[in-house]
């Protein structure tokens, strides 16, 4: 079928088609396909016209009667979903943390030079090689590596290795050198350099001077970027944070023809914002592939690192309630001027006073702005009851990550008493409030893949099962609402619906083939789904090596 569909490309291109346009109409035929619909309840199918301009035409039923002259492609009974959208997600950091050596796993010293080695020869060039994972707990002699361990290996440019947890890294001499450390140089407070590891605050002083990322380097991330969202079945993403650097590599490749995911961008914000097309939102571009639309703010930190704002103290550190980033009039102001501009608001809030200070927030716009204005709260994490029952009448979206409700489990448990949990990644309760919840991965942070995020959504267990039997199970969601999260329910969080997350005549093409029938297995099974072939506006733009039989 790939050769007739080949074949037809070649007469319309020489004008010799036998009949009239609507024979370059292809049918994906023969599949599992399952949605939601606007009801949020599931719906099945097995057949999707696609239309010329990569939009759906039509939508079909088993038994029902195919259209003639389409070109055919049998998906063998394969699931079809609708092209999976990460709600929140950061496209650029995704890009350049893979781009990075990767230490994660390595089991001694020699195996860290090893694949600097490697690293070095695969990415030739003067600049800097960054990595990051290593942790030399697990090496037999414990031993942490030194700047002549690294100099053996690469001694003619910058190395800079991050240890897994982010609190210490090591240069060589060569890195050590451009950031103008010496033998004299002493470590400053909150940290220490020691035969050069740098610990904590005296990080900075390397990191401080290691060079911008050229633009090529920004276009090689972006790639890098969008071929891991399609290889895991995403096929839009908001990015939260777009910084101006950034949205120029977007465009680059949107002029480029090279955007081939769907990225609807935040700016990082108000600087940003004023420093991105103009200070106005973009619209639609480049055939929907590209929207700026709304400005992400932040109103504390994270709960790990005892930086979310709470109400009252941290559980397993009293003398602290965490990092209120902004006052209320601070934030008023800025969302203010991000709302004045026509701009959607996306607001971080992970503890429960950051929480009720973007609700008020928003209910203060609200008192100026009319209209369906969609105002976002990302992660939501921690909140208290009381101010969930504002969300629903401030018409505020919930934008939730159901990966670090896993991830976050235990960590949350020592933070927050039994009774401030009761808030915690409270996703059914949201939904049972009315609001509506559009689900996402914050990659790089997690894993871009929404399929650990889906299972998690449906368990509240990570993919291996932990815990037996789910955490807090009460606030698990249906498969449907999962589902729903990951397509409509995030399209319309970037007012996207009319375009993406459902497969509906007139919407793009935007689907997916998966190896197993998501609607049906077990979480761990759904978690453990590999995607097959992922489409973008009706082209194929990922096939894994086990896509289907050649047809
Ligand atoms: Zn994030």
């Amino acid at each position: 079928m790939k050769t007739s569909l080949i074949a037809l490309t070649m007469l319309a291109a020489t004008g010799l088609l036998p009949f009239g346009p609507a024979v370059a109409d292809t049918l994906i035929d023969n599949a599992n396909g399952v949605q939601v619909d606007q009801s949020g309840k599931l719906q099945r199918f097995s057949g999707l016209v696609i239309g010329d301009d990569g939009k759906v035409r039509q939508l079909l039923v088993k038994g029902q009667e195919r259209p003639a002259a389409t070109v055919r492609i049998d998906a063998g009974g394969k699931t079809l979903l609708p092209g999976l959208i990460d709600a929140h997600g950061h496209v650029m950091g995704l890009g350049f943390a893979a781009l990075q050596l990767d230490l994660t796993g390595t089991t001694s010293l020699a195996d860290l030079q090893g694949r600097l080695q490697a690293y070095a020869t695969a990415n030739s060039g003067s600049g800097w090689i960054q990595g990051r994972g290593w942790n030399q707990e697990s090496w037999a002699d414990k031993r942490f590596p030194i700047a002549a361990d690294l100099d053996a290996v690469v001694s003619d440019r910058p190395v800079w290795l991050g240890r897994v947890d982010g609190h210490a890294a090591i240069a060589n001499s060569a890195a050590m050198k451009s950031a103008g450390i010496s033998a004299a140089t002493e470590s400053p407070a909150g940290g220490r350099i020691e035969n050069g590891l740098f610990v904590d605050a005296a990080m900075a002083l390397v990191e401080g001077k290691i060079p911008r990322p050229t633009p090529a380097m920004f276009d090689a991330a972006l790639a890098k970027a969008q071929q891991l969202m399609l290889s895991t079945g995403l096929t839009a993403a908001a990015d939260m944070g777009t910084s101006a650097e950034d949205w120029a590599a977007m465009n680059r490749a949107g002029r480029a023809g090279t955007l081939r995911a769907r990225i609807l961008s935040y700016a990082g914000g108000i600087p940003a914002m004023k420093a991105i097309n103009g200070g106005k939102p973009s619209g639609w571009l480049y055939a929907d592939r590209l929207h700026l639309g709304g400005v992400k703010l932040y109103a504390d930190g994270a709960l790990g690192s005892r930086g979310a704002w709470l109400k009252a103290p941290y559980h397993d550190k009293p003398d602290t309630r965490g990092l209120r980033f902004l006052t209320d009039a601070e934030l008023g102001a800025q969302a203010e001027e991000a709302a004045s501009g026509g701009y959607q608001l996306a607001i971080h809030a992970i503890g429960d006073a950051a929480n009720a200070q973007v609700i008020g927030a928003f209910e203060g716009l609200n008192r100026r702005h009319k209209g369906n204005r969609r105002w976002r709260i990302e992660h939501l994490q921690i909140a208290d009851p009381a101010d969930l029952r504002r969300l629903k009448p401030a018409g505020i979206i919930a934008s939730m990550q159901p990966t670090h409700q896993t991830s976050d489990r235990t960590m949350a448990e020592a933070r927050l008493d039994p009774p401030r949990l009761k808030g915690a990644y409270a996703w059914r309760t949201i939904e049972r409030m009315g609001v509506r919840l559009a689900f996402g991965s914050d990659f790089p942070v997690e894993s871009p893949n929404p399929f650990p995020g889906l299972a998690a959504a449906v368990s509240r267990q990570d993919p291996s099962g932990q815990p037996p039997g789910g955490w807090r199970l009460e606030e698990r969601v249906s498969f449907a609402t999962a589902l729903n999260g990951f397509t409509r329910g995030a399209a319309y969080a970037g007012f996207a619906e009319g375009k993406i997350g459902s497969l509906e005549p007139g919407k793009w093409a935007d689907f997916i083939l998966v190896d197993r029938d998501v609607a049906r297995v077990n979480p761990q099974a759904l978690a453990a789904t590999r995607v097959l072939e992922t489409w973008v506006a009706g082209k194929k733009v990922y096939a894994s090596a086990n896509a289907l039989p050649a047809r």
